[in-house]
């Protein structure tokens, strides 16, 4: 599993590199990046970020 951004929706905030630094960045472009698959270890993290998300850019694929 992996999850993805709608770049047309995020607006940088940062939540979500914050909560999983592990699996999201946000680039030059003000937007986030997935950097790594979702895994056990990070389940929780990557969930936590992808719900709090303000703008609801990350989705499942
Ligand atoms: S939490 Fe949402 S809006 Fe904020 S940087 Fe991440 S994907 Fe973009």
């Amino acid at each position: 599993m992996r999850a993805k951004i709608d770049k047309e929706i995020c607006i940088g905030c940062g939540y979500c590199a914050s909560v999983c630094p592990e699996m999201f960045r946000v680039g030059e472009d003000e937007k986030a990046t997935v950097l790594c698959d979702v895994t056990q270890d990070n389940k929780n993290a990557a969930e936590d970020a992808m719900s709090g998300c303000p703008v609801g850019a990350i989705s499942e694929e």
